[in-house]
């Protein structure tokens, strides 16, 4: 792998495959512009109004850029040509805490867009009514994405200029919408990037790991035996890993990340740009061993884990056995010595003869 690794979890983890995305849309948007699907379609879910608290400025992302449209007649038949952003996909970050980290084009995007793809209503429409931007919502989430994309994709290639935002951070990103990105650029509709917060990005800004090679892995899955499958194949990545964690399954990341990867650098970064704001930074067996020992933390929350030792022999022979009996679990002897060698830099044929040491027997090799 070179350079920075960025691998999503974003369709496993959203569920977007399969999802169930609600789309409900304003029959007419604030300027009159016609905004309904054809007839049958879900109706509207509402609009922030009111409150107005930040000012966006002049809309369009980037005056003079050529998601401005030209003030071309023709093109006046859209809210979306009045208000100056050209026609697309625009994908929009959100704060991950501090509003004060929405960006001026953000603002800008979300309030010039005909309609607002979002996650939930409830949280979106917050979002908006504290910015006093008053924009169509159209709810996008984890259950209804297959059936729905195709609406949405009609009123992008009508011309439409929409904003997609997740609940908080750059959507797509352990995020519902890399499927509707991914065919919208199939179609040949403009999708624009506006970035802004990213819990996992922020999080690996401040953690003092290395940041030349990291890989992106989201929520590994909750189940034990499949987490520490992950975390084997994990293992051989010689960059820092990046990962989502719930308070109540930290304790347990943490052991089986210790038994698996050994002892390696590790950060806990909890609710980023809020008020409860948190690092802590340890060898992951010490870290792991003061988590299980406290209640679980509240809020949310990134585990960054330091790439492995250049040098073999800084991995404990207690953390190599423990790698081993994991692989040997799942598979025959040979190949689990193979893995762990791969994870642990020690040759196979030592840990070939260590797995029959722990009892495993023999196979085909
Ligand atoms: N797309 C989002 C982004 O760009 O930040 C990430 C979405 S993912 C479903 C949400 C997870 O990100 C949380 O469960 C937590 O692990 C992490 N997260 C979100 N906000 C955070 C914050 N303020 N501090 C630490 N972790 C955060």
């Amino acid at each position: 792998m070179s350079g920075a690794e960025l691998r999503g979890r974003t369709a496993a983890a959203s569920g977007e495959a399969s999802g169930d995305v609600g789309v409900r849309e304003a029959a007419t948007d604030r300027d009159g512009a016609t905004l309904a699907d054809t007839p049958g379609e879900p109706e509207e879910t509402g609009r922030a109004t009111r409150g107005r608290q930040l000012r966006a400025p002049p809309p369009g992302p980037d005056r003079g850029s050529s998601d401005r449209l030209p003030s071309s007649p023709g093109r006046a038949a859209s809210g979306t040509a009045e208000r100056g952003l050209a026609p697309g996909l625009y994908v929009v970050a959100t704060p991950i805490g501090n509003l004060g980290d929405l960006g001026r084009r953000a603002i800008a995007t979300l309030e010039s867009a005909d309609a607002v793809v979002c996650e939930d209503s409830r949280v979106t429409g917050l979002l908006l009514h504290r910015l006093g931007i008053d924009r169509p919502l159209l709810v996008y989430n984890d259950h209804s994405a297959a059936r729905l994309r195709p609406r949405l994709l009609r009123r992008l290639a009508e011309g439409a200029a929409l904003a997609l935002v997740s609940d908080a951070g750059t959507p797509t990103i352990s995020d519902p919408g890399y499927r509707l990105v991914r065919a919208a650029l199939d179609a040949g509709i403009p999708v624009r990037a506006v970035p802004g917060p990213c819990a996992p990005i922020a999080a690996l800004s401040i953690a003092g790991l290395p940041t030349d090679r990291f890989l992106f892995a989201g929520f590994l899955p909750p189940r034990a035996a499949a987490r520490r499958r992950e975390l084997a194949e994990l293992a051989p990545v010689r960059a820092t890993l990046v990962l989502l964690e719930s308070g109540p399954r930290l304790a347990a990341l943490l052991a089986d990340a210790a038994a698996i990867l050994g002892e390696r650098e590790v950060v806990i970064a909890r609710e980023l740009t809020k008020l409860h704001e948190e690092l802590r930074r340890g060898r992951l067996g010490e870290l792991a061993a003061v988590i299980a020992a406290e209640p679980p933390p509240r809020g949310e929350i990134v585990v960054l884990i330091g790439p492995p030792e250049a040098r073999a022999a800084e991995v404990a022979p207690e953390a190599v056995d423990a790698a081993l009996r994991e692989a040997a679990a799942r598979l025959p002897p040979g190949r689990a010595a193979r893995q762990v060698a791969a994870a642990t830099g020690r040759p196979a044929a030592e840990l070939y003869r260590r797995l029959r040491e722990l009892g495993h027997g023999e196979d085909e090799r």
